[in-house]
């Protein structure tokens, strides 16, 4: 497994590659839904990249950007256990050099929920993501529904600006208790963490009464709060039953719906989802 650290560099590596190239963006201190990613981008293309890369301009000014956890040499080992060709390790400077002005607004379907909450992380997304799309000229990339609005907006940038990569979007990884794996997991304490199952619990809480005929969004909305508000420290900042493609607000939920939320564990924000479909 090469390791390079300059868009050069990458692009040589690229550049000596035959066959398809599977590709998959991560911010590091890696666990098993990225390694999920991994193993698909394997199955699916002759030779595997990943990139780490902790953006800072996804990170708003008051985020956890100085503080997000890393672990270089064993996402390293990981990475090449797992059968990688290449990864692209690339420090700020050699991303965002001086001078560096562009940014990609991908409208709409980045404006609520994560966006709402979190102005401009959606443009650093998509900016960092077409920059290493150019540089690494993947075949495939592979994301997690984990973040279900970014692959919407990964989704809605490829096909406007005709990026010539096929995306596909891979089920959410979780412990055997249920709490959706995340980096951040890893400022949870012992009790939080245990809590935090609460999230997937109300979601399927929620699908169970989809299946049994609930159609009304703002009923399966309250459902949700009700659970979730068994915490006094959860401090919920949305609960959406949304169009999965343009995260528009569902009155009803008479096709596919991706039900998300994002909440506060003590002092880390925490997101889960889940996709449902009329029986
Ligand atoms: P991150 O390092 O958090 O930027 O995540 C890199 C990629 O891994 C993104 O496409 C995420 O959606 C995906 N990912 C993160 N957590 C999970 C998970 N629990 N299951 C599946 N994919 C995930």
């Amino acid at each position: 497994m090469q390791i390079v650290s300059t868009i050069a560099d990458a692009r040589k590596i690229r550049a000596s590659l035959n066959g398809t190239l599977g590709f998959v963006p991560t911010m590091g201190f890696l666990h098993e839904g990225h390694l999920s990613l991994v193993r698909r981008a394997r199955e699916e293309c002759d030779a595997v990249a990943v990139s780490i890369f902790v953006n800072p301009t996804q990170f708003s000014p008051n985020e956890d950007l100085n503080r997000y956890p890393r672990a270089l040499e064993r996402d390293l080992s990981l990475l090449k256990e797992a059968g990688v060709s290449f990864v692209f390790t690339p420090d700020a400077g050699e991303i965002y050099p001086p001078g560096f002005a562009t940014s990609i607004d991908v409208g709409d379907v980045a404006k609520p929920l994560e966006g709402a909450v979190r102005p401009g992380h959606f443009s650093g997304v998509a900016t960092v993501v077409t920059k290493l799309f150019n540089i690494i000229q993947p075949t495939k990339a592979f994301f997690g529904q984990k973040d279900a609005q970014q692959c919407a907006v990964i989704r809605r940038l490829v096909t406007d600006l005709n990026i010539p990569v096929d995306v596909v979007i891979c089920d959410i990884v979780r412990n055997e208790k249920g709490l959706a794996l995340s980096s951040r997991n890893s400022y949870l304490t012992d009790s939080e963490q245990e809590r935090a199952l609460l999230l997937h619990e109300s979601l399927g809480k929620a699908q169970e009464r989809i299946a049994s005929g609930e159609r009304n969004a703002e009923t399966i909305k309250t459902l949700i709060a009700a659970i979730l508000s068994k915490d006094p420290d959860f401090s919920v900042d949305y609960i959406s039953v949304a169009d999965p493609y343009s995260l528009t607000e569902l009155d009803s939920v008479d096709d596919e719906a991706l039900i998300s939320l994002a909440v506060k564990v003590g002092n880390t924000r925490l997101l889960d989802n889940i996709l449902v479909r009329k029986k």
